[in-house]
């Protein structure tokens, strides 16, 4: 039953969380748990009645927002019709949901490896990549989130990984373009687009192409900063990839399914990877769904040879049915499109604006739904509204900036110094300017804070 949104039922919520949930990425005494009492479309509230309009989208994932009724009764049909059947089986919802992901995936990426969540797709895009060619190591590059999980911790380019590293043979790091802070080394997107692909085609050098495995890249690193790769970036990286028989992997598991106001942000570059994961927006999260889209001449190595890796809810029919209704949705009202042309139209051009009027803006960054404001003390400088460090933790400025934002109706995504401007794919125009007012006053909290 649905609990009452009285601040009676929240405070009871929040005490059995207190008492025994163990929190992500969290010191378990140092955290505040807001009590969700409910969500709907791009809004979510708690108990004490107070709404918030969500540019984070959860983890950036409803991007269709919350409770879409259709996706609410596809689950509800497929949980009353058969709940759950073991990944050996041919399943109506797990192959509807292949069939309708695969007609989107670009080139001939036409088999899909169902998973839990992104960070077990990113595990097996990699095991499945080292099968293939039998190398060992695999290539990752700094500034990168790819998931929590043994093997995706320790390719992440955050210092997430630092913490629980234990040191996994074979992962190389690199550095991937970003413009903002390379400007010692590169002055427009071009030079920092070769410097890119010349030190990356370096490493690999030194590393001995014949022991490379694979590169793994966010499409858009995400997590990181939103960073958008430069014009002839990725498609360098494909060309390296092939001439080291390197298997490319593009991790799309925050990028993709509309994010970027494509179906998948490969789409923006017209790059083809060999293996590509995806989670997130494959459902919009409604229930836990992740993958890997596997391209023929891979899926090929595993035609007469067993695929050595599986999960008991691979293509679990629930999250299958929620997949199958969320890509249909998205179809039907042209989500996509809408992320597209309310990004170019109204999102890009009002946070560029806001750019103008606030110092503490140092860069605005992205595409669609799909944005980074970096915060800075010193513009001149470039030094970031809180000094990178160990723990992510968001020190007085972001936290007085996050603080504003929510105080005046809007859950904004913070990680480090910046804001990311992530509302659901599908938000409308009003809710969109309604959120871009509360941002408009909490970046007037950050310019407080600059030099
Ligand atoms: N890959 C990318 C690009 C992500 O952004 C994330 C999560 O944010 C992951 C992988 C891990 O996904 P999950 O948290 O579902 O394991």
């Amino acid at each position: 039953m649905t609990p009452q949104p009285s601040p009676q039922a929240g405070a009871a919520v929040k005490a059995a969380d207190r008492a025994h949930v163990f929190h992500s990425w969290s010191a378990q005494e140092l955290i505040d748990p807001l009590a969700v009492a409910g969500a709907e479309g791009s809004y979510f509230w708690d108990y004490e009645g107070r709404r918030y309009l969500d540019f984070s989208s959860g983890l950036v994932y409803t991007n269709i927002g919350y409770q879409h009724p259709k996706v609410v009764a596809a689950i509800q049909e497929q949980a009353a019709r058969l709940t759950t059947f073991a990944p050996a089986f041919a399943v109506e919802a797990r192959s509807e949901a292949a069939r309708l992901i695969a007609e989107r995936t670009p080139g001939d990426l036409d088999k899909i490896f169902f998973t839990n969540g992104g960070a077990d797709a990113v595990e097996h895009a990699l095991r499945v990549a080292r099968l293939h060619t039998g190398r060992p190591k695999v290539l990752a590059a700094y500034r990168s989130y790819h998931g929590g999980t043994q093997q995706a911790v320790n390719v992440t380019g955050d210092p997430r990984r630092w913490a629980s590293d234990s040191g996994t043979a074979g992962v190389v790091h690199f550095w991937a373009p970003f413009l903002y802070r390379s400007r010692f080394y590169a002055e427009t997107e071009e030079q920092e687009c070769a410097r890119a692909l010349e030190h990356l085609e370096t490493t690999i050098a030194f590393e001995g192409p014949g022991t490379i495995a694979a590169i793994i890249l966010e499409t858009v690193p995400g997590t990181a900063g939103i960073m958008m790769p430069p014009a002839g970036y990725l498609a360098g990286v494909r060309e390296i990839c092939d001439k080291y028989g390197i298997v490319f992997v593009l991790d799309e598991v925050m990028a993709g399914f509309g994010r970027t106001g494509t179906w998948f942000a490969a789409d923006l570059y017209g790059v083809v990877p060999d293996l590509m994961t995806f989670a997130k927006g494959v459902n919009s999260g409604y229930v836990p769904l992740g993958g890997v889209a596997i391209s023929a001449a891979i899926a090929a190595t595993f035609a007469e040879r067993p695929y050595p890796g599986g999960l008991t809810y691979s293509g679990h029919p629930l999250a299958c049915a929620a997949a199958v209704a969320t890509i249909n949705v998205m179809a039907e009202e042209g989500v996509v499109e809408h992320a597209a042309r309310l990004g170019g139209e109204v999102l890009e051009p009002a946070l560029r604006e806001l750019a103008e009027r606030h110092r503490s803006v140092g860069e605005v960054r992205g595409t669609g739904m799909f944005w980074a404001l970096e915060l800075v003390r010193n513009r001149e400088t470039r030094e970031p509204l809180v000094p990178y460090n160990a723990t992510g933790q968001a020190a007085a400025p972001m936290s007085a900036f996050a603080a504003s934002a929510k105080a005046h109706g809007l859950w904004p995504f913070v990680n480090m110094n910046r804001t990311h401007v992530v509302p659901p794919c599908n938000v409308s125009e009003a809710e969109l300017k309604e959120g871009l007012a509360a941002l408009d006053t909490a970046l007037s909290v950050a310019d407080e804070y600059t030099e």
